[in-house]
């Protein structure tokens, strides 16, 4: 706990710099103004701009959210099939789909695109979105309302779906001189995306979408990234984030704040093993090689890096005993993982041996759920519960190609060490290294030149996004 806050301070420290509005009720969502408490304020502060435009998006939520009169409206033209030329409020209809890390990632992506197109945000609530998340948005939910008339259809739109924006302008019913649209049009945001689907990214293709009054998107990635590419909102998002790697932190802090069951599991867990220790170190594990772990390669990865990086300190495997340092450091490793071992195994080693350095080494891992699944309402809360405390670390080591630990990094604010994929189950060498930036990475990117019409190296035309150092194909901001 931050106990070294000035109270003149305390206000607005709560509101991490006016990134959040003030006047919730407080009891229904602890953690929205308890979380800075748990961390060091952030020196990536908000643009004036982006507060602007958060408190006029709240405006627009309240206006056209749920049950109003908009909203209603909306509805209406939504099951007649046709756009009429009055549009009161447009929608963006985010599908709850794929692990929770994930989704975390594409709502911030779907959040993005509607304060970037004067859409509101709507979220499917799935099996458990609201059972991890408070409402980030005053007055009127952010869910779906459960009459929505097409949610029906959710589970079953996928790339072949004739709705779909992509199979749409493949089958010649829309294109940029279409006069009459659809109320609704599919966007398949999924790594499997074809070619079509990906024109998502091209200024034509907006401009389409923008005539469109209700977009239904599903993703599985974190495609924030390539807005950056689209000519027409590049002047916005300069103002919105002078600073491109903190897109996902700001975004991330102001719209996930944990339910009060899962505040609990984090807060609790905080105050029995972390904070008393001088140092928190995080430490990530996913493994996504098939058969069951603990590997020994991974084991041998983590202590690798750590060592090499002095993340933790060496143990003298000779002495039973060290001299007491003057001044021994408490430090708190924590670990999360699907499997125990790799904790464990860390754990003992410290257990076992002293350290070279005279300092303290306690090891903890929450949970080990040994697979995934996502379909249980405790699995995920616990999984929401360890990216939240992996994310209030002072030093964060992730692995490879896991949102899981993107949650983290970003939320933390922090440029995790990031464990390499190991090869042949070898641990590569280096074992790990640095990241450019806290940014999550998109898996997936589209390598269009939507002017010239053909390929090109998407990660090599501005120099704020890159191709990712854990996936080569991936595109992050930087
Ligand atoms: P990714 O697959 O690593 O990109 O992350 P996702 O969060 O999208 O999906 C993985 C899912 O597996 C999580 O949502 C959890 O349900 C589960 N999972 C993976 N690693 C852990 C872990 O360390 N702890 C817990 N509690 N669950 C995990």
């Amino acid at each position: 706990v931050n106990d070294h806050a000035q109270p003149a301070d305390l206000h607005k420290d709560k509101l991490l710099g006016g990134l959040l509005a003030a006047g919730f009720d407080e009891d229904s969502c602890l953690s929205r103004y308890q979380s800075f408490l748990y961390r060091k304020t952030s020196p990536h502060k908000p643009s004036p701009y982006l507060l602007s435009k958060l408190r006029n998006y709240e405006d627009l939520h309240r206006h056209c959210g749920p049950h109003t009169q908009s909203y209603n409206k909306m509805v209406e033209q939504l099951k007649s099939g046709q756009t009429t030329s009055s549009i009161d409020c447009k929608y963006v209809v985010w599908i709850s789909f794929s692990g929770l890390g994930n989704r975390i990632l594409t709502l911030a992506s779907a959040f993005l695109y509607a304060l970037l197109t004067n859409r509101v945000l709507l979220v499917d609530r799935g099996k458990d979105m609201n059972d991890l998340f408070c409402e980030p948005f005053p007055e009127k939910s952010w869910f779906l309302p459960l009459d929505f008339p097409i949610t029906g259809q959710f589970n079953g739109f996928n790339r072949e779906s004739p709705q779909s924006h992509g199979n749409m302008l493949k089958n010649n019913f829309i294109n940029t001189s279409t006069k009459s649209l659809p109320s609704y049009l599919y966007l398949h945001l999924v790594h499997d995306y074809q070619d079509h689907d990906k024109l998502f990214f091209c200024d034509g293709d907006q401009a389409i979408l923008g005539r469109v009054p209700w977009l239904i998107m599903k993703t599985d990635n974190y495609f924030l990234p390539s807005l950056f590419l689209i000519p027409s909102f590049e002047h916005e998002l300069s103002k919105l984030f002078p600073q491109k790697e903190a897109v996902f932190h700001l975004l991330g802090r102001y719209l996930f704040h944990p339910s009060n069951h899962v505040w609990g599991l984090i807060t609790r867990y905080y105050q029995a093993y972390l904070a008393k220790a001088d140092e928190r170190i995080g430490i990530q594990i996913r493994v996504f090689d098939t058969g069951t772990g603990p590997f020994q390669y991974v084991i041998d990865q983590i202590l690798a890096c750590t060592q090499k990086e002095k993340l933790l300190p060496e143990v003298d495997m000779h002495e039973s005993v060290v001299m007491p340092s003057e001044n021994p450091k408490l430090k708190a490793v924590l670990m999360t993982s699907l499997n125990s071992g790799y904790y464990e195994n860390v754990r003992n080693m410290y257990w076992e041996h002293p350290t070279m350095t005279g300092d303290v080494v306690g090891v903890y891992q929450p949970s080990h759920e040994e697979y995934q699944q996502t379909e249980k309402k405790l699995h995920n809360r616990k999984a929401w519960a360890e990216m939240y405390l992996l994310s209030l670390s002072d030093v964060l080591v992730t692995s490879s190609w896991s949102t899981f630990g993107y949650v983290a990094q970003g939320l933390g604010g922090l440029k995790p060490w990031i464990l390499m994929k190991p090869e042949n189950q070898t641990a590569p060498d280096p074992p790990c290294r640095r990241a450019m930036s806290m940014e999550p990475c998109f898996h997936a990117p589209p390598f269009y030149d939507c002017k010239a019409k053909k390929g090109i190296d998407t990660g090599a035309i501005v120099p704020h996004l890159r191709h990712c150092e854990d996936m080569s194909w991936g595109l992050k901001l930087v």
